[in-house]
């Protein structure tokens, strides 16, 4: 085993599984998923250390266990088309090829776009589909999803993600303050009737666009 996938078990033993993810499925792809190669090559080292780490562009590839956490509360099954937004370094995205049948990301600043989709493609992730736009406004002319995943702090919902929702489908979300949110899950029930989850405290870079905060 190569010292990479040794830190990546050891990752997913300490980070993941002893802090209580319990889907095979996330464990599995997150065994699986090569960190390292999402980030700069001067953070190789911390790749699958317990913290987020800088991409660029003031963003951050988050902490692997929140991936994971955020992973398993879209409760993915393999055969769901599922929306990311906000794609950042592309290892979400890599995470959810593996759970799901189709992935759709978006990002809105073009050098991390750029590279997330040079990555995915080059580690075998080519079925993940970038975009550059504000994606507050979601992906209408791929909704609807069963899995909607996001993956910045929004000052409210945007009902455009409600909108695009499956009915059975799963929005994961953290909403709150530019500093600090609460990660949320919307269980949509039928169209008009959802139910909302409180999951954990949360830290994530804010979502800027039209549905989210203003840029800075
Ligand atoms: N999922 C990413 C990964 O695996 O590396 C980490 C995402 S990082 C915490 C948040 C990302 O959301 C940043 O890349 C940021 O540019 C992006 N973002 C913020 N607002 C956005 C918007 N309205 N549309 C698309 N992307 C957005």
């Amino acid at each position: 085993m190569s010292d990479f996938a040794i830190a990546r078990r050891r990752m997913v033993e300490k980070q993941v599984q002893a802090r209580g993810i319990t889907d095979v499925r996330v464990i599995d792809a997150m065994l699986k998923v090569p960190r390292h190669k999402f980030v700069e090559a001067a953070l190789a080292s911390q790749a699958y250390s317990d913290y987020p780490l800088p991409i660029g562009e003031r963003q951050t590839i988050s902490q692997p266990y929140i991936v994971a956490a955020m992973s398993e509360a879209l409760q993915l099954k393999g055969d769901e088309k599922v929306l990311e937004v906000g794609s950042g370094s592309g290892y979400q995205a890599a995470i959810l090829a593996l759970l799901a049948d189709q992935v759709f990301s978006v990002e809105r600043i073009p050098a991390l776009a750029r590279r997330a989709r040079l990555v995915l493609n080059q580690n075998g992730f080519s079925k993940v589909n970038i975009r550059l736009t504000d994606g507050t406004y979601g992906w209408e002319e791929e909704a609807p999803f069963e899995g909607i995943l996001i993956t910045a702090g929004a000052p409210e919902i945007p009902d455009s993600y409600i909108k695009q929702l499956a009915v059975g489908g799963r929005l994961v979300i953290p909403v709150g303050d530019r500093g600090s949110q609460i990660l949320k899950r919307v269980t949509k029930l039928s169209e008009g009737d959802c139910r909302v989850e409180n999951l954990l405290d949360c830290r994530f870079v804010p979502l800027i666009g039209a549905k989210g905060w203003e840029s800075e």
